[in-house]
C-alpha cells in the first residue's frame, strides 16, 4: 500500500546540518519512495539531565510503499550509516530519524506505535507537519 510517512530528523553532534541532509538523500533514495517536500529547519534546546548541545530538527513527507516495518529498519540503517552509537538514553546523538505520523496508517506494536507518543508533547513536530500540509494545499 502506498502511504505518506511524516519523518523528524534530528542532530546535535558533529556536522548537524550535514546529517540532515545525509538523512534526506538515504531517504529519497529508499526502495518504492519519493521524497515530497522537507520543512524548514529548526534549532530547539536539549531538554533533560544529559548536558547536550542544541538539536537542529527538520520534518519531511516520504510518499511510500514500504512497510511501516521495512520503513523503520532503513530508517534504522540510515542513522547507523551515520555513526549513531546509543550510549545514554535521550543523549547526543548524530542522527535520530522518527516516524511521527502516516496519513493513513496507526501501529501501535511493541517495537513501533504511530502517531508518535511524543507527538503531543513536541510543538516543532507539530509545526512541521503543519507547513508541510499547508504547503501540499498549495
Ligand atoms: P524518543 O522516542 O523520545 O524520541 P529516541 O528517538 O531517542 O527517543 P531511540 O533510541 O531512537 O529513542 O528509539 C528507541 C526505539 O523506539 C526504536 O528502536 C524503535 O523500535 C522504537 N519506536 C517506537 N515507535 C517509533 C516511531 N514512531 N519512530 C521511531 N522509532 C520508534
Ligand atoms: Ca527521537
Ligand atoms: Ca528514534
Amino acid at each position: 500500500m502506498r502511504d505518506i510517512a511524516y519523518i523528524a530528523l534530528v542532530s546535535n553532534l558533529g556536522d548537524r546540518a550535514e546529517y540532515l541532509a545525509l538523512a534526506r538523500r538515504r531517504l529519497a533514495a529508499l526502495p518504492g519512495s519519493r521524497l515530497l517536500d522537507a520543512s524548514s529547519i529548526e534549532e530547539t534546546e536539549a531538554v533533560g539531565n544529559v548536558p547536550q548541545g542544541p538539536y537542529l530538527n527538520q520534518m519531511v513527507a516520504l510518499e511510500t510503499t514500504l512497510s511501516s516495518h521495512a520503513l523503520l529498519d532503513a530508517l534504522h540503517a540510515i542513522e547507523h550509516e551515520a555513526g549513531r552509537e546509543r550510549t545514554v538514553p535521550w543523549g547526543p546523538r548524530t542522527l535520530d530519524l522518527d516516524i511521527v505520523m502516516f496519513e493513513a496508517q496507526t501501529i501501535s506494536d511493541p517495537d513501533l506505535t504511530v502517531p508518535h507518543l511524543e507527538l503531543p508533547h513536541r510543538d516543532f513536530w507539530q509545526r512541521g507537519i503543519a507547513e508541510l500540509k499547508g504547503k501540499e494545499r498549495g
